[in-house]
C-alpha cells in the first residue's frame, strides 16, 4: 500500500515499535534518523562521530544533518511511499519535508501523533531494552526476555540506549515540547493530523493506526 505518513511522539511514545508494525503489515517502507545516527554511531562514520555527543546529552541534531539524511533516503527508497519514525522534529524539518514533496508533486497522507502520559514515558524509558543489531525494542520486565538479554529476531545483544538516562530524558522532554509538539498546528491546518492514545498496548495502539492507514477514518 502507497501512503506517505509521520509518525510523531514524545521519547517512549513507541513511534519504533508502530513503525515497525505498520512495515510488516502494509509493506510501507520505514526509516528513523534516530535509528541511523545510532547506526552510524555503531560503525563508527564521520556522521555517527559528529553527532554522537549531541544525541548522548538528548539535544536534538541539526536540522541540515537530518534534513540531508531525509532527502537521500527519499531518493533511494522514495518511490513506494514511507513512514517517518521521528521525522521531522522541528518546524524547519516539516517545511523542508513539504517542500521536498512538493518538488516530486507529492505531499503527506497523515500525520500520526502518539499521545503519552507522563507517566508512560518514564515507565517504558526505564524499563527499554534495545537490540544493538537490528534495532528491535524490548522492555527488561518482559519476563520473556529477562534472564537472556539476547534478540528474539536477530540473536544481537539487547542492551540500555545510552540516552534512556533519566537526565539526559528531561533535555529530550524538553526537546520535544519546545520544538516538536509545535508541529500539531502545522499538521492540524493542513487537516492530516491524527492523535492516537499510545498509553494503551502496542496492539490497540495499532488498531487504530491500521484504521487510520486503511482510510477508514476520513481526515
Ligand atoms: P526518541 O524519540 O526516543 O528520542 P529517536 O531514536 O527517535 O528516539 O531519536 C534519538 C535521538 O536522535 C534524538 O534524541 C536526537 O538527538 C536524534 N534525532 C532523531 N531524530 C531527529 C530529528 N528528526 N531531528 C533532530 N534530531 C533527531
Amino acid at each position: 500500500m502507497k501512503r506517505r505518513l509521520v509518525l510523531l511522539g514524545a521519547p517512549g511514545s513507541g513511534k519504533g515499535t508502530q513503525a515497525e508494525m505498520i512495515t510488516r503489515q502494509f509493506g510501507i517502507p520505514v526509516t528513523s534518523p534516530g535509528a541511523i545516527l545510532r547506526r552510524e554511531k555503531d560503525l563508527g562514520t564521520p556522521l555517527g562521530l559528529e553527532t554522537a555527543e549531541i544525541t548522548q546529552r538528548g539535544d536534538l541534531v541539526p536540522d541540515k544533518i537530518i534534513i540531508g539524511l531525509i532527502e537521500d533516503w527519499l531518493r533511494l527508497h522514495g518511490g513506494h511511499g514511507f513512514v517517518f519514525d521521528g521525522f521531522p522534529r522541528t518546524l524547519p524539518q516539516a517545511e523542508s519535508l513539504r517542500s521536498i514533496l512538493a518538488r516530486l508533486h507529492a505531499s503527506l497522507d497523515l500525520a500520526i501523533w502518539l499521545e503519552v502520559s507522563q507517566e508512560t514515558v518514564r515507565a517504558r524509558i526505564s524499563g527499554r531494552l534495545q537490540c544493538r543489531s537490528c534495532g528491535f525494542t524490548t522492555s527488561v520486565t518482559s519476563a520473556k526476555f529477562a534472564e537472556r538479554p539476547v534478540c528474539p529476531y536477530c540473536d544481537g545483544p539487547l542492551v540500555r540506549r545510552n540516552d534512556d538516562d533519566i537526565s539526559v530524558l528531561q533535555t529530550r522532554l524538553r526537546e520535544f515540547a519546545t520544538k516538536t509538539q509545535p508541529l500539531a498546528d502545522f499538521y492540524g491546518k493542513m487537516s492530516i493530523l491524527h492523535r492516537v492514545d499510545g498509553n494503551r498496548d502496542r496492539e490497540a495502539v495499532f488498531s487504530d493506526i491500521s484504521r487510520l492507514i486503511e482510510g477508514k477514518v476520513p481526515a
